[in-house]
């Protein structure tokens, strides 16, 4: 299910940061473990009375152009209008009511979003006469806040929460399967989107689920239904926060969240980047089914090993990802375009696959077998049995003598060794090592 977004705007020095750091507490970090991946201060999963929300912080964004720094307020707002189910407006008590308070104010309700008025900085009740002059903004009542002292925030978050969707607005039936395209900007999500809804073998699919979501795109074939997730926004363009680096990863892991099959997108003209593996990472991490499309393919001058060379330099650049099957086409000329869906399907497969426990342990038999796990002090790790206690993606729990034994090497010789066996191209897996009792 989609998290719903809030988003904090106002001028520089206001609080936002504060007020962002009160309400996500110590719980910054939405992912982690995966290599390269680093934490992100523009946003972080925050939750009020058990309603969940990403939070964002609009004053986290930086703009490299001087021109533009000065319409920041309006960028920021910008974004916060198109991303953000509910909108706290941040104002400063103590330094009054600004021009641009008046500017944002106006966008914000021209926009008819939800909006939360947060006058700011009222560390006393005394001061509480301040908030009465916003009352000219033009929004429901302003509510006085404290965000370094935490006064006030949980009436703020309960006027936000109050304003949050309460639906489910992902409910799309069990066997559609949702894919997002995932990727720096320019490397040709949106030609490659525009690329498979014209194909003609693909048909866009009547309703495929109960609400459906306006900014996904539903299409069918061959039978199957698919649902491009979050369309709308790879192709809306040229807005300036689209540019910003940390925007586009939040827009990637909103789309991940959604999706049973992330198909990372790369530029096969440029190369891999540093930002290519941040966003790859978080798929990986989210459990999700990946491939890989090399797109722009056309553009690259070939000779026989040229895609071998590249496949090489994925595996390198994203160890993590090894069983991520790899595609190399181009939006452009539609080259290889119609394998992108038939490939969603074989890894959203491969994603759901359960394999039966007696299967499973003759597996696992013969690995033993094979390569005998190791020792610590005279104590031999034992596998007494497996099973498979989750899907989308496979969970294998093993059940052992001492699962302290059981090292990181051994665990992937064992996950190597359930690929050779099973067809898991495309889902990353994990293992767990449970002591049995
Ligand atoms: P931002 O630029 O909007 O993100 O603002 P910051 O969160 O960086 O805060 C700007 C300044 O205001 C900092 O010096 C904060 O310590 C201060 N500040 C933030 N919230 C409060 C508050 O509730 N009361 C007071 N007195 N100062 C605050
Ligand atoms: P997005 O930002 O990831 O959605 O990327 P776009 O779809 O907007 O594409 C960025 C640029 O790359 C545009 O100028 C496209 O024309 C170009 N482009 C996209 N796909 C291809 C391709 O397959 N081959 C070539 N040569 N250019 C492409």
């Amino acid at each position: 299910m989609a998290l719903p977004v809030v988003a904090i705007v106002g001028r520089a020095n206001v609080g936002k940061s504060t007020l962002f750091n009160r309400i996500v507490g110590e719980r910054i970090s939405i992912v982690e473990d995966i290599p390269g991946v680093t934490r992100d201060r523009l946003y972080a999963q925050a939750d009020w009375n058990g309603q969940n929300f990403l939070l964002i912080d609009t004053g986290g964004i930086e703009l490299a152009d001087a021109d533009e720094v000065a319409n920041l307020i309006r960028v920021q707002a910008e974004l916060a209008i198109d991303e953000a189910q509910v909108i706290i407006f941040l104002v400063d008590g103590r330094s009054g009511l600004t021009s641009s308070d008046h500017e944002v104010a106006r966008m914000l309700r021209k926009s008819g979003k939800p909006v939360v008025l947060g006058v700011n900085k009222i560390d006393h009740p005394n001061h509480l006469a301040a908030v009465y002059d916003f009352y000219e903004l033009g929004f429901d009542e302003p509510i006085g806040i404290s965000s370094e002292h935490g006064h006030g925030t949980g009436d703020l978050l309960d006027a936000v929460v109050r304003q949050l969707p309460r639906t489910d607005e992902d409910t799309y039936d069990e066997d559609v399967i949702k894919i997002a395209l995932i990727g720096r900007p320019n490397v040709g999500k949106s030609s490659l989107v525009n690329a498979l809804l014209g194909n003609q073998r693909v048909m866009v699919s009547p309703v495929a689920g109960t609400t459906r979501d306006a900014v996904d795109s539903p299409l069918e074939m061959d039978g199957q239904r698919f649902v491009l997730i979050d369309t709308a926004g790879i192709r809306r363009r040229g807005k300036v926060y689209e540019r910003i680096e940390k925007y586009s990863v939040l827009r990637a892991l909103r789309a991940i969240e959604r999706a049973d099959v992330v198909f990372v997108v790369l530029d096969g003209e440029s190369g891999i980047a540093e930002q290519d593996k941040k966003i790859a990472g978080y798929a990986v991490e989210a459990g999700r089914a990946v491939g890989i499309v090399v797109n722009k393919w056309d553009a690259v001058e070939k000779d026989d090993k040229t895609s071998q060379r590249f496949i090489e330099e994925i595996h390198e650049q994203f160890p993590f990802m090894r069983w991520a099957p790899i595609q190399f086409v181009s939006a452009i000329t539609g080259q290889r375009v119609h394998k992108i869906l038939p490939l969603a399907m074989e890894v959203a497969n491969n994603h759901a696959m359960r394999i039966s426990t007696s299967t499973l342990n003759t597996v696992i038999e013969e690995a033993t077998t094979s390569v005998t796990p190791p020792s610590d002090k005279g104590v031999r790790l034992r596998i007494y049995y497996a099973t498979q206690v989750g899907t989308k993606p496979p969970v294998f729990v093993l059940f052992v003598n001492r699962s302290e034994l059981m090292h990181f090497s051994y665990q992937r010789y064992i996950e190597n060794q359930l690929r050779k066996s099973f067809e898991l191209t495309g889902t990353p897996i994990r293992i767990v090592a449970r002591n049995r009792s």
